[in-house]
C-alpha cells in the first residue's frame, strides 16, 4: 500500500513538473513571439521613415543637379537668341577702312588706365598743340584724379568709360557685377564732370580672352544702354611688359596709321607710363607732317570694334 502510495505520489509530482514545464515553455515562447512581434513593428517603422528620408534625399538631389546642370545650358541658348551672336569684325583693318593715297588721314589717340600723374602732362601736350584726343578712365575718387576729369572735359577732350575697377576677374565675373561695375563709373563722371558719358572701352577690348562671361551679354548691356564701345586698330605698343623706347612707340603708331582711313591709337596715361607722355610731342608732329587730322571721338566716329554682335534672325 506504501509502496503504490509512494509510487502514485511520484508519478503525480512528475506530471506536476511537466506541466510546470510546459507551462513555462509555452510562457516562454509567448514572450518571445511577442517580443519578435514588437521589435519587427519597430523596424518596421524605422525602414519606413529611412525609405522616406532617402527618397526626399534623393529627388533633393537630382533637383539641385537638374538646376546646376540644365539652368546654364537653357540660359545660354535663351540668351543668345535673344542677344544674338559674336563676330570677328574688319571695321578697324577691313577693306572699306583702307586707305587710298589722296584720303586724308583720321586719327583718335585714346589714352586709357587714367587718371594718374602722367593724365595731367598728357593734356598740357595737347593744349600745347591744341590736339584733342579721348581718355577711358577708370574710377578713382580723390581729389586730383577729379580734378583731372574736370580737366578732360573742360578742355575739350571726350572722356569714356574704361571700367570702374579694372579688374578683369571682378569686372566680368557676372553680368550683375559689370553692370554694378559700369553704373559706378557712369555716375562718378557724371557726379564729377556732368558729362552722361555714352563711350565705353572694354579693359582688354571686346575680344579679350580674359572674361569666364560670355562678353556678348556684356555688348548686348552696352548697346541696349546706347553706348557705343570703342576697340583699336593700331596700338603704340605702351602696354608691353618690355619697355618701348619712344621712337619705337612713334615707330609703332606711324607704321600702321598711314594704312588706313580711321584709326582709333592705343595708348595709355596710367602712372607707369612715363615714355608714352615722352613721345607724344614727337607723335603729334608726325601725325600732323602726315596730314592727318587728330579728332576726339565723337558720335561722328566710325567705331571700331573687334567684335559685334549679330541678330540670330
Ligand atoms: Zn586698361
Amino acid at each position: 500500500m506504501d509502496s503504490n502510495n509512494m509510487a502514485l505520489n511520484e508519478q503525480r509530482n512528475k506530471r506536476k513538473r511537466i506541466r510546470k514545464m510546459k507551462t513555462g515553455i509555452v510562457t516562454f515562447i509567448g514572450i518571445w513571439f511577442m517580443i519578435i512581434t514588437v521589435v519587427n513593428v519597430i523596424l518596421c517603422w524605422r525602414v519606413i521613415v529611412l525609405q522616406n528620408e532617402v527618397n526626399a534625399l534623393l529627388r533633393g538631389k537630382v533637383e539641385k543637379t537638374s538646376v546646376e546642370s540644365a539652368a546654364p545650358v537653357q540660359d545660354i541658348s535663351d540668351e543668345t537668341q535673344e542677344i544674338g551672336t559674336l563676330v570677328t569684325s574688319d571695321s578697324g583693318t577691313g577693306e572699306e577702312n583702307l586707305r587710298n593715297a589722296d584720303d586724308i588721314l583720321k586719327v583718335y589717340l585714346t589714352f586709357d588706365d587714367g587718371p594718374s600723374d602722367n593724365s595731367n602732362q598728357i593734356l598740357d601736350i595737347l593744349d600745347d598743340y591744341g590736339v584733342k584726343a579721348t581718355f577711358f578712365v577708370t574710377g578713382k575718387e580723390n581729389s586730383s584724379s577729379i580734378a583731372v576729369y574736370q580737366r578732360i572735359v573742360n578742355e575739350g577732350h571726350t572722356i569714356g568709360m574704361h571700367s570702374y575697377s579694372h579688374k578683369y576677374n571682378e569686372l566680368y565675373q557676372s553680368m550683375d557685377s559689370f553692370s554694378a561695375d559700369y553704373n559706378r563709373i557712369h555716375n562718378l563722371i557724371l557726379n564729377t564732370t556732368g558729362v552722361d558719358s555714352h563711350f565705353y572701352r572694354f579693359p582688354g577690348g571686346s575680344s579679350n580672352q580674359v572674361s569666364d562671361t560670355d562678353m556678348a551679354q556684356f555688348i548686348h548691356f552696352l548697346n541696349s544702354n546706347n553706348v557705343t564701345y570703342v576697340d583699336w586698330n593700331v596700338s603704340s605698343g605702351d602696354a608691353t611688359s618690355e619697355p618701348l623706347t619712344r621712337d619705337d612707340l612713334v615707330e609703332n603708331v606711324m607704321n600702321d596709321v598711314v594704312k588706313y582711313k580711321t584709326s582709333v591709337v592705343l595708348l595709355h596715361d596710367a602712372s607707369d607710363k612715363k615714355t608714352t607722355v615722352q613721345a607724344l610731342p614727337k607723335l603729334i608732329e608726325s601725325l600732323q607732317r602726315e596730314g592727318a587730322i587728330i579728332l576726339p571721338i565723337s558720335d561722328d566716329t566710325k567705331p571700331i570694334q573687334h567684335v559685334t554682335l549679330v541678330d540670330n534672325q
